[in-house]
């Protein structure tokens, strides 16, 4: 695209989830206009929980979002996991301050719209991004000096240019099938429900400032409190069928009866919990194989678009985050020369597709050891009552360590 030696040049974004967001502050960095397209008409965050660990939340701080989400995200004090048959404890990791000086970031848990806000504040307070909303991406033309976009907005046609397309459209993300980058996430044989009670419904041991990880059979739950513990919430997932539901899935709702018929086998205690829940939603879990790359011309993905990954890990959100990162460092000029599309996508992709792929696999195999049954989960157990907090720490450096200093290599 022919531009004037002042004029900046543009990116346009597909999508204003986590990554959208948070790749739209990050472009604006290196210098980027910036145009956010999201199909929603308006952006409402589901009511749910986030856990944003270190290797996020440092991102998060350059991005100006951090500061943002201070009175409001919660710092657990550790994980504990436990026996989902007997509510025995199994493990236990300290987070807090610990987490902080071991892996230089906080590891925090949020609500998904305080989360949400903390984002849109930034980006509302920056120049040079635009968001527009009601605007969805039917179509996409590579060119020679940029893409351009088909959109429906507000009812009408549109057409858009660019310099640099970020599909940051989530799992089923169009730009990924129009670029001809891969196929879609499928199901992946698990349903998750969540939900969020107030904490005078829960049982004691669930207000606890900590990150609860319960393992059974086929099933796990995670809980943790937020907003100041005035709120807790829960996430169940089992293995089953997906009977359907609309597109918006964090909005489908669940049925108490299918959670207390998946957890029946569970610790009186945890089913307490579950029982508590008056309001629960339900989600299928989406995986797919990595893609083999992620770019194409001047169109590239980004967060669950990318690498749709199961959340066993809980880390699809915050590898949403390290690719933002990433991509406006792979975009940052180096002194006075601008880098261009091309070999700026090249640097970005170098830079994430083997750890996002890693944590991908991983996510994965996590899944199956979390739902392991009969001996091998007798074998997990003993495991891990044997493993001393220091050494589990030591087994998630690899995931929480600061990614940032990798970003500019
Ligand atoms: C049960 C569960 C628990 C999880 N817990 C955690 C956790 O604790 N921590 C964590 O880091 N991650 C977690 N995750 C993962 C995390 O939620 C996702 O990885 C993350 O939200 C992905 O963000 P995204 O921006 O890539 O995509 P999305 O959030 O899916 O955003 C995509 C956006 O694109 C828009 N869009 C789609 N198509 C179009 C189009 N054609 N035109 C315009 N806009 C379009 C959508 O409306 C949407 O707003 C969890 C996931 C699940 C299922």
């Amino acid at each position: 695209m022919a531009r004037t030696p002042h004029e900046k040049r543009r990116a346009l974004i597909a999508g204003a989830g986590i990554g959208g967001l948070a790749a739209a502050l990050a472009l604006s960095r290196a210098g980027f206009e910036v145009d956010i397209f999201e199909r929603a008409a308006t952006l409402d965050e589901a009511g749910a929980g986030v856990q944003i660990p270190p290797n996020a939340s440092g991102i998060l701080a350059d991005l100006g979002v951090l500061h943002r989400l201070n009175n409001k995200a919660l710092e657990p004090e550790r994980l504990l996991v436990r026996s989902g048959a007997s509510g025995a404890e199994l493990m236990t990791m300290p987070l807090g301050r610990e987490a902080r000086l071991r892996w230089d970031n906080p590891m925090l848990v949020a609500h998904r719209a305080d989360l949400q806000t903390a984002l849109l504040e930034a980006v509302s307070e920056d120049r040079n991004i635009h968001l527009a909303l009601d605007a969805t991406i039917t179509g996409l033309e590579n060119t020679s000096s940029g893409v351009t976009l088909q959109l429906q907005m507000e009812g009408e046609e549109q057409e858009c240019t660019g310099d640099l397309l970020v599909g940051a459209d989530g799992a089923h993300s169009i730009v990924r099938r129009l670029a001809k980058l891969g196929i879609a996430a499928g199901f992946s044989g698990r349903v998750a429900w969540r939900a969020i009670i107030p904490v005078q419904d829960a049982p004691a041991f669930a207000r606890a400032p900590e990150t609860a990880l319960w393992l059974g059979a086929k099933t796990h739950l995670v809980h943790y409190p937020l907003r100041g513990g005035s709120i807790v919430n829960i996430v169940a997932i089992a293995e089953g069928e997906w009977r359907g539901g609309d597109e918006n899935f964090w909005a489908t709702p669940g049925d108490a009866r299918d959670v207390l018929h998946a957890f029946r086998h569970w610790d009186i205690s945890a089913r307490k919990l579950l029982e508590a829940v008056t309001d629960w939603r339900r989600w299928p879990l989406l995986d797919a194989a990595a893609l083999p790359r992620w770019s194409q011309g001047a169109v590239t993905l980004l967060g669950d678009a990318a690498h749709p990954m199961l959340p066993f890990f809980a880390q699809g959100g915050a590898q949403a985050i390290e690719d933002a990162g990433a991509l406006g460092a792979a975009f940052m000029p180096r002194g006075w020369q601008e880098v261009s599309i091309v070999r700026g996508l090249a640097n970005y992709e170098r830079t994430r597709h083997a750890r996002a792929t890693r944590i991908q696999t991983a996510s994965r195999k996590q899944g199956m050891i979390y739902h392991l049954s009969g001996p091998a989960a007798l074998v997990r157990d003993i495991g891990m009552r044997a493993l001393p907090p220091e050494m589990v720490m030591a087994r998630f450096d690899w995931l929480y360590e600061d990614q940032r200093g990798a970003f500019f290599t």
